[in-house]
């Protein structure tokens, strides 16, 4: 599993694998400030995780694993292609460069491996078991956060 957070003194981001070190407490590498996860041995029996590690917060959710920004250069590079085609006559191809982009952005979906993240700390989990209570990624619950 790969936990990445960020520093509760610091703005650093810490990367680690709380399963490898086995560590309960990590320091940061900026500000060196030690930082104590709360893993359970639910999570270290490959289980899937329940509370945030960092911040202990129940609400959680599950995502796709892909830069919301890439996905929006993506969509807006097919917009332009298709409107480039549309603009020179080429209405088979505009058309065709749309249906790919929908193809592409769905094979994506299903190719992508899904993370778990924290509302609270912003804690993202990677290679952590899927929990079947977590919903998608909730605007609504994440803006109680800010
Ligand atoms: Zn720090
Ligand atoms: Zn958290």
């Amino acid at each position: 599993m790969e936990l990445r957070f960020q520093c509760s003194r610091c703005p650093a981001g810490i990367l680690v694998d709380p399963l490898e070190t086995g560590e309960e407490t990590i320091a940061c590498p900026n500000c060196k400030a030690e930082v104590s996860l709360a893993i359970g041995p639910d999570i270290r029996a490959g289980g899937p995780v329940e509370a945030c590690c960092v911040c202990g917060s129940h609400e959680m959710y599950r995502r796709k694993d892909f830069p919301q920004r890439l996905g929006v250069l993506l969509v807006a590079a097919a917009a332009i292609a298709s409107l480039t085609f549309y603009y020179f006559g080429m209405v088979i191809a505009a058309w065709a460069v749309l249906a790919a982009s929908v193809v592409a952005d769905l094979g994506l979906y299903y190719v992508l491996p899904r993370v778990t993240g924290c509302y609270k700390c912003g804690a993202i989990y990677r290679r952590a078991a899927p929990n079947p209570r977590h919903g998608e990624f909730d605007l609504a619950i994440a803006d109680k956060y800010k």
